[in-house]
C-alpha cells in the first residue's frame, strides 16, 4: 500500500482503519465501538473495549519472550546497569503494585512521581497502569514551586520518590525540594514511597514516609492481577507548560494509547520484538512515557533507560550501548546530537554500530547542519519528527514501516495516521492551501487514538485554549507556526504563543517571569526566548529593579542577576535559569500596557522589530539593546 493510501484510509474511514490497528494489542473485551465523535471536542476511542496497558507491556509477552531482556536500566552517574527480563519486570511491576495498593492506592487513585531514572521509576508507572491508578509523573530536574503546582493539581494519594538524583556527578537531593513542595501545597499526599539510593541522607517523616526496599520486601509474594480498564478510562496525566503561569494536565485514555503506540512503533519507529530500543530522554517527559516506557515494550523490544550525560565518561557512552546491546532504533532530541557534534567524531568510529537502522529525533525543530553531520558520521536514516506532550506521539514524520520515503532537511515530514493537519491564517482562520504560506499549524478532528483526552479536571480549558483560539474554526491548534511544501511536507517554525524550547524541554516564559517577580527587588519582568547555537533556545530575562540604586554599576547588576538565577533553580529548577538577566528602567509595551515580546525577541536575536506603531516609549526598546552590550 502507498503510504497516501494509508493516511487516506486512516482520515477517511477511521472506523475500519483503528479496527485493524486495534489488533496490534490485546483486549480481555472487544471495542464496541471504534471511534465515537459525538461530542466533540472530546473523542472516545475504542469505547466498551477492556484492556490495560501493562498486560500489553509485560504480561503478553511472559509466553513468548519471558526471559528475553526488557528493561535495561543503565547509569554511568551511579555505575548500576542491571537488565530486567519480561518476567523479572513482571514480578517487579507486581511487587510495586502490592505496594502502593499496601499504601491505599486503588482505581482511579493519582500516584504522582518524582524520580530519577531508575528502574523503580518504570516499575512505579507500570505498576499504576496495572491497578488502573493514574499516574503523574513529574520531571526529576524541576524545584519545589513547579512542583507544588502540579501535587496540587492532581491531589495524589501516594508521591513516590528517591533521595537523589545525579547529573554529570553532582548529586541534587530530591527529598528536601519534595518535604518543601508538599509542605506548599495545600493537598497533602497520605504516603510517601522512597527509593533510598544512598546518594544523599533522606530525613523521613514518621507515619508518611515508607522505605522503598523494606516495604519491597514485605510483598515479594503478593501477585497482582491486571485491572481490565475501559479503553476510555484514564491512564495518566502529565503537566505540560503554556501560556498562563498555571501548568495544564495532558489527560490520556487508556486503549487509545496503547494502540496508538502499538501502530507507531510499527509504522514509523519499525520495531521489532526481541531487538533493543534506546530513547535517551527522560521518564519526565511525554518522549519518555511514550518511548522508553510503553511503547517499546508493547512492540515486545527491550528498552535502555539511561541516567546520564551523552558526553560522561566520554563522548563515545551512547554508541558503545549501542554496541554492547545490539541496538535498533534510537531516539534522542538535536540538543544531544549538537553536544555530541562538539566532540571528536572519533569517538562515533570506535564501535560496531552495524546493529542501529534508524535514528529519530524529536522535541525541538532539527537544523539542516546537525541532521547532515549525524547522518553522515552514523551512515542510517535520520528522522525527524515533531509533536507534542498533547498528541502522546508523532503528529509529522515519514513513515517508513508503510512505504520507504525520503526525509527532506528542515521538514519533519508529513501527517500521520489519522492526523488531518492543516495550516490557517492566525486571525481570520482562513485556511491557506497554497505551497510556502506561513500559518498556525492544527489538526481538524476526530484527533487520532492516543490524543489528548481533555485538561486534567479541566474541560473548559480544554476547549478554550485549544478548540477555540482561532476565530470562526474548531480546530486543535498546536500554537506553532508552520508552512507546507508542493510535495506536502510540512515546516515547522516555532511556536506563537510564549512558550519556550530550551534543549528539546518545553517552559512557559509566564512561569519563569512569576517566579523572577518574587523576588523582593523586582518591580517588572520579561522573559523571552533567544535563538542559541547549542539549546536551540535560551531564556532572557529583563528586569526593571525596584532599587534601581541596586543596579547602578556593574557588581550590583551582577549580585542581583546572581539572586535572581538562585531564586528561579530553588523554585523552577536549573533548566529554567535564564542565560543571562539584563536591567533596564522601562520594559517594551504597547500603549494598552501589553509587553512586546516578539520585538524583544527580535532586538536579542539581531533581527528587525518589526512594527512599532504600538509602542508607547520607543526608548524601551533601546534600553532593551544597550543592556544587551557586554
Ligand atoms: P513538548 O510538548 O514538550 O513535546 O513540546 C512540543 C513543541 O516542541 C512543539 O509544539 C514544537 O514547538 C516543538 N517541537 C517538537 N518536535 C519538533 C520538531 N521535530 N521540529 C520542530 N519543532 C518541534
Amino acid at each position: 500500500m502507498t503510504y497516501a493510501e494509508f493516511h487516506r484510509r486512516s482520515v477517511e474511514e477511521p472506523d475500519a482503519f483503528w479496527a485493524e490497528q486495534a489488533r496490534l494489542i490485546d483486549w480481555q473485551q472487544a471495542p464496541q465501538s471504534i471511534c465515537d465523535n459525538s461530542r466533540p471536542p472530546f473523542t472516545r476511542w475504542f469505547a466498551g473495549g477492556t484492556t490495560n496497558l501493562c498486560h500489553n507491556a509485560v504480561d503478553r509477552h511472559l509466553a513468548a519472550r519471558g526471559d528475553q531482556p526488557a528493561l535495561i536500566s543503565v547509569s554511568t552517574e551511579t555505575g548500576v546497569e542491571k537488565a530486567y527480563s519480561f518476567r523479572e519486570l513482571h514480578a517487579e511491576v507486581q511487587h510495586t503494585a502490592a505496594m502502593l495498593q499496601a499504601l491505599g492506592v486503588r482505581q482511579g487513585d493519582r500516584v504522582l512521581l518524582y524520580m530519577p531514572m531508575v528502574a523503580e521509576a518504570v516499575f512505579t508507572m507500570l505498576a499504576c497502569a496495572r491497578i488502573g491508578a493514574i499516574h503523574s509523573v513529574v520531571f526529576g530536574g524541576f524545584a519545589s514551586v513547579s512542583l507544588a503546582s502540579r501535587i496540587e493539581d492532581a491531589q495524589p494519594r501516594v508521591i513516590v520518590s528517591a533521595d537523589a538524583g545525579s547529573r554529570g556527578g553532582k548529586v541534587l537531593a530530591y527529598k528536601p525540594l519534595l518535604d518543601e513542595a508538599i509542605r506548599l501545597s495545600s493537598h497533602k499526599p497520605q504516603a510517601v514511597l522512597l527509593a533510598d539510593r544512598g546518594l544523599a541522607p533522606m530525613e523521613r517523616v514518621a507515619g508518611r514516609d515508607h522505605d522503598w526496599a523494606a516495604l519491597r520486601q514485605a510483598h515479594l509474594d503478593t501477585e497482582v492481577a491486571c485491572v481490565w480498564l475501559d479503553a476510555t478510562a484514564t491512564s495518566y496525566t502529565i503537566y505540560t507548560s503554556g501560556t498562563t503561569g498555571k501548568p495544564k494536565g495532558v489527560q490520556r485514555d487508556v486503549g487509545g494509547y496503547a494502540v496508538a503506540l502499538a501502530a507507531s512503533m510499527e509504522h514509523i519507529f519499525q520495531g521489532e520484538a526481541g531487538a533493543t530500543f534506546f530513547c535517551a530522554s527522560d521518564i519526565g517527559w511525554v518522549v519518555g512515557h511514550s518511548y522508553i516506557v510503553y511503547g517499546p515494550l508493547i512492540a515486545g523490544m527491550a528498552t535502555i533507560l539511561y541516567e546520564g550525560l551523552p558526553v560522561r565518561p566520554d563522548a563515545g557512552i551512547w554508541w558503545s550501548l549501542v554496541e554492547k546491546y545490539k541496538v535498533r532504533t534510537m531516539f534522542t532530541a538535536p540538543t544531544a546530537v549538537r553536544v555530541l557534534k562538539k566532540q571528536d567524531p572519533a569517538f562515533l568510529k570506535k564501535h560496531d554500530l552495524s546493529s542501529l537502522k534508524a535514528l529519530f529525533l524529536a522535541g525541538e525543530p532539527l537544523d539542516e547542519p546537525t541532521a547532515r553531520w549525524i547522518s553522515e558520521a552514523l551512515g542510517v536514516p535520520i528522522i525527524d519528527n515533531y509533536w507534542q506532550t498533547e498528541s502522546g506521539w508523532p503528529i509529522l514524520t515519514i513513515a517508513n514501516g508503510v512505504e520507504k520515503k525520503a526525509s527532506k532537511f528542515g521538514s519533519p515530514g508529513v501527517p500521520m495516521a489519522g492526523y488531518k493537519v492543516k495550516i490557517l491564517h492566525e486571525s481570520t482562520g482562513q485556511e491557506l492551501v497554497e505551497p510556502g504560506q506561513k500559518g498556525v499549524v492544527v489538526i481538524e478532528g476526530p484527533t487520532p487514538p492516543g490524543f489528548m483526552q481533555t485538561v486534567w479536571r479541566d474541560d473548559e480549558r480544554f476547549v478554550k485554549t485549544y478548540w477555540q483560539s482561532i476565530p470562526g474554526r474548531m480546530v486543535y491548534n498546536t500554537f506553532d507556526w508552520g508552512i507546507r511544501d508542493a510535495d506536502g511536507y510540512y515546516y515547522i517554525l516555532g511556536r506563537t504563543d510564549d512558550v519556550i524550547n530550551v534543549a528539546g524541554h518545553r517552559l512557559g516564559t509566564r512561569e519563569i517571569e512569576e517566579s523572577i517577580s518574587s523576588h523582593a527587588n523586582v518591580a517588572e519582568v520579561a522573559v523571552v526566548g533567544v535563538a542559541d547555537a547549542l539549546k536551540g533556545q535560551v531564556a532572557m530575562a529583563f528586569v526593571v529593579a525596584r532599587d534601581a540604586a541596586a543596579v547602578a554599576d556593574e557588581a550590583g547588576r551582577l549580585r542581583l542577576e546572581g539572586e535572581i538565577m538562585k531564586l528561579v533553580d530553588s523554585q523552577l529548577g536549573a533548566l529554567a535559569r535564564p542565560a543571562r538577566v539584563r536591567f533596564v528602567s522601562l520594559l517594551p509595551k504597547t500603549r494598552s500596557g501589553k509587553l512586546l515580546r516578539r520585538a524583544i525577541q527580535a532586538v536579542c536575536e539581531g533581527r528587525d522589530a518589526g512594527d512599532l506603531t504600538t509602542i508607547e516609549d520607543p526608548a524601551a526598546l533601546r534600553q532593551v539593546l544597550d543592556s544587551l552590550v557586554g
